[in-house]
């Protein structure tokens, strides 16, 4: 089997399928301690790209409340059961991925969720870890939590669902890394479902073609942000390309976050994917928990999210989360503001440190009415 390098686990890996790395990756960072699970992602992808016939139960981007939530049920649970609990040295990952738990002759190792496993997206939403008891308050620590993790297809660097595809079906295109179906190829034999261990291929029961996230492909050509980035209320998610060929570039915010100061992980990197989807953890979730879905990086990103007020830099690049419509590529901090710029050069978000106060006069003329400033 080839072998490829997996710089998220910090050694090679056998991997099903060559081909050469994108000129540049498509990525996203989404930061978990911001997200109020409002669902406004998860409406603007449906009633765009997904409000057809057999589409009822499909969701390219869901939003589920951890540790019980998941959609389709259970897919991380299922996933853990069947796979050896992570082991990671100071080297990087020792335990196998899901391309070499069994052997070069077979695919990788995953499961295909029953139909019914589509049928509530939101079960466990809003459910904590233990029970409140009477009298119980906040005392500054939370004793019980939940979190929300907003997902999409996360566009991998080693995607199971293309290694696994018999009909060749799907690919990753070399401009930008994004992943897709070939739905004129697919011929619903549903082993890219069974393979992908984020279950974030769909099939669909009308067409009995696989479907998933496009990446909003044509928003990204036009180098404009996905849908699901632009309508976050919360300003969670940052969408930007990482540097594939040669070393990560600091002056661009994904490779400055995710790369350089290491403040965002991927989601079960354990898997050996590679997925581009990385998550700033929780800061009040406990740590053992978090290391399961993360990784290891854990308590170091939650040491540099704790000193952001600090780290003006860092800070800088966070404070472009839903600034613009536009992809910007390359960034920079200057006095109180941070500013970035798009694929063109021009100049799409400027934004203050200390944002100004205005105060509006008690009686406004031209109305004939009194304001009250009440923010
Ligand atoms: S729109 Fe943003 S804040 Fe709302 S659920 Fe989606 S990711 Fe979370
Ligand atoms: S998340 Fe799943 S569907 Fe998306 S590229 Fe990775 S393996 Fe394929
Ligand atoms: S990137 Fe586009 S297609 Fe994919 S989940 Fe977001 S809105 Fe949907």
């Amino acid at each position: 089997m080839p072998k490829r390098f997996n710089w998220q686990l910090g050694r090679e890996m056998e991997y099903p399928f060559d081909a050469p790395a994108p000129e540049r990756q498509v990525a996203y960072v989404f930061d978990t301690n911001k997200c109020i699970e409002c669902q406004t992602c998860t409406v603007a992808c449906k009633t765009c790209w997904t409000s057809g016939k057999g589409q009822e139960t499909v969701f390219w981007n869901n939003v589920e409340t951890k540790p019980f939530g998941g959609y389709p049920l259970a897919w991380d649970m299922k996933l853990m059961e069947m796979t050896p609990p992570a082991k990671w040295d100071r080297t990087g990952l020792r335990t196998p991925t899901v391309f070499e738990l069994d052997g070069e002759k077979k695919p990788p190792r995953g499961h295909r969720p029953d139909v019914d496993d589509y049928s509530a997206p939101n079960l466990g939403e809003d459910d904590i870890t233990g029970a409140v008891n009477l009298g119980e308050h906040f005392s500054g620590v939370h004793p019980l939590w939940m979190f929300y993790l907003a997902r999409i297809c996360n566009h991998c660097d080693h995607p199971a669902c293309l290694a696994s595809c018999p009909r060749k079906a799907i690919y990753k295109r070399s401009e930008d890394g994004i992943v897709l179906v070939d739905q004129e190829r697919c011929r619903g034999y549903q082993e890219c479902i069974r393979a992908c261990p984020y279950k974030k291929v769909f099939f669909n029961l009308i067409s009995r073609v696989s479907e998933k996230c496009i990446g909003c492909y044509p928003r990204v050509e036009a180098g404009e942000v996905a849908l699901c980035v632009e309508s976050c209320i919360g300003k969670i998610r940052l969408h930007g390309f990482l540097t594939s060929a040669g070393d990560p570039r600091p002056d661009n915010p994904l490779d400055y976050i995710v790369k350089i100061r290491r403040l965002a992980l991927p989601l079960l990197p354990q898997a050996g994917t590679g997925p581009n989807v990385y998550y700033i953890p929780p800061v009040h979730v406990p740590g053992e928990f978090l290391e399961q879905l993360f990784g290891p990086g854990v308590e170091s990103s939650r040491r540099l999210y704790r000193n952001l007020k600090d780290d003006r830099r860092l800070l800088g690049a966070l404070m472009l989360f839903g600034a613009t419509d536009r992809i910007i590529t390359r960034f920079e901090v200057r006095d109180d503001l941070a500013l970035g710029w798009d694929v063109d050069g021009e100049e799409v978000a400027r934004v203050p440190f200390t944002e100004p106060t205005y105060v509006r006069s008690h009686w406004d003329d031209r109305f004939g009415a009194y304001r009250h400033n009440t923010t």
